[in-house]
């Protein structure tokens, strides 16, 4: 009954216009979310079961009888990984008749993985992020600019659908070189800016020297920044700058930042969160089972990212609960002699750095400790000394452990200055290379 009442105010929400429909799901009662989740599995469970060769039979070979189970957390050690996309392709995962298909390489291997869809899961993407996107103040009378690569990827998709419901002028950059986007763009003056973070440290790097126009929002999606680098770009344009988090696996959109920007704002209609082994804060790897896709869903699928869930109310007064900011990629977390090492250690010792928005960290070992190789993009690389100098002050006072560390010679840190767009090579930049 309460699932019923739930999905009738939902599908109302889908079918009004973005303005309703945010209304409309704040208006959904706390205790149906978790009916709802559950019907959804249980018809997201029976249906994998059915139809998909790969799930029939992983499952079959590990005795799990379908009916039985309630929740994802029931289904033990039982977990879908990229890697099963890869190697069994993604026919195996089919259950329904496809219409498009997305790819995503990530960082580990350059074999694609392939996730299908139909137009009607594009077209409710796209309904719940035009209300997101509403809700951060996206409205018909402005001008979008999307310079999201346009190459086998969702977010450009996604974004179209979503700005379609919204009804404003929008123009189709992709992702080409900062400069001549800018030289483009100056003539349409876009009042909200799509792109992925580090072409919009750029872009920003480019508008501060050349001038700017008044920008509402800016919304980035596909990797992190650091907060410096976000911070920058917000004062070159006067404009907040927003993330979204999301997989190609997961159709763009997992979780929008709300105007606090503490964490994303979580999609729990579409999906149920867990977090595999949390450790003493909560931080875990995220693992999603979709709820609504009935061509490719995937069942507690490990998205490689370290984050925990936060349960309690943002000070935006939003009902949606959240998800943190990633910590790291789970295949780039190290331990190594300078401690449990992840990616947002080096955005820490970077903080405040001028110009150090890329950088690299390759590990390799002298045979007895482990070195440490800091590559950062720098304009004047003979200013290497300064940098180094810079980063050992930062070290000192902001991870006193790892400094401990240092001391105790249980590892080299260097810090080489590389020239500037030397470290990325693809869409994704992979931070943390084990090398030893
Ligand atoms: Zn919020």
């Amino acid at each position: 009954m309460l699932v019923r009442l739930a999905e009738q105010i939902e599908g109302l929400a889908l079918r009004s216009a973005p303005a309703g429909a945010a209304r409309l799901m704040g208006a959904l009662p706390p205790a149906a979310l978790a009916s709802i989740q559950a019907a959804r599995f249980r018809r997201t469970l029976k249906l994998a079961a059915a139809r998909s060769s790969f799930y029939r039979e992983a499952f079959r070979h590990r005795g799990i009888q379908v009916e039985r189970i309630e929740h994802p957390s029931q289904l033990g050690d039982f977990y879908t990984t990229g890697e099963d996309l890869r190697s069994h392709g993604a026919d195996a995962f089919l259950t329904g008749r496809a219409d498009t298909a997305f790819e995503t390489t990530g960082t580990t291997s350059p074999v694609p993985k392939r996730v299908f869809f139909s137009t009607r899961e594009l077209n409710a993407m796209g309904t719940a992020s035009a209300a997101a996107l509403y809700l951060l103040g996206l409205r018909r009378e402005d001008t979008v600019m999307s310079a999201f690569d346009c190459s086998f990827w969702v977010s450009p998709a996604v974004a179209r659908s979503a700005v379609q419901y919204i009804g404003c002028f929008h123009v189709e950059a992709g992702k080409i070189d900062p400069l001549d986007c800018y030289n483009h763009a100056a003539l349409y003056r876009p009042s909200v800016i799509l792109g992925e973070p580090s072409w919009m440290v750029r872009f920003a790097a480019i508008a501060a020297e050349r001038g700017t126009w008044p920008v509402k929002l800016m919304l980035a999606g596909g990797e992190n920044i650091a907060e410096s680098a976000r911070r920058e770009v917000e004062r070159v344009w006067s404009a907040p700058l927003y993330l979204n988090y999301g997989q190609t696996e997961a159709f763009g959109s997992i979780g929008l930042e709300c105007r606090e920007q503490q964490g994303y704002h979580r999609n729990d209609l579409h999906f149920l969160f867990e977090v595999d082994r949390p450790d003493a804060e909560g931080y875990g790897e995220l693992i999603y089972t979709t709820l609504t896709r009935d061509v490719m869903p995937l069942i507690r699928y490990r998205a490689s990212d370290v984050t925990r869930l936060i349960d309690e109310p943002c000070p935006c007064g939003l009902f949606v609960r959240r998800i943190a900011r990633i910590r790291a990629r789970s295949d780039e977390m190290v331990v190594c002699g300078m401690g449990n090492v992840g990616p947002w250690v080096f955005d820490e010792i970077l903080r405040g750095v001028p110009s150090a928005d890329e950088w690299q960290a390759v590990l390799t070992s002298d045979g007895r400790f482990d070195v440490i190789d800091l590559r950062v993009e720098s304009d004047g690389v003979a200013g290497a000394p300064a940098l180094e100098r810079i980063v050992l002050d930062h070290l000192r006072e902001r991870f006193p452990d790892f400094w401990k560390n240092r001391d105790m010679r249980l590892y080299t840190l260097r810090v080489t200055a590389v020239p500037r767009g030397s470290l990325r090579t693809g869409r994704k930049l992979r931070r943390i290379v084990d090398e030893r």
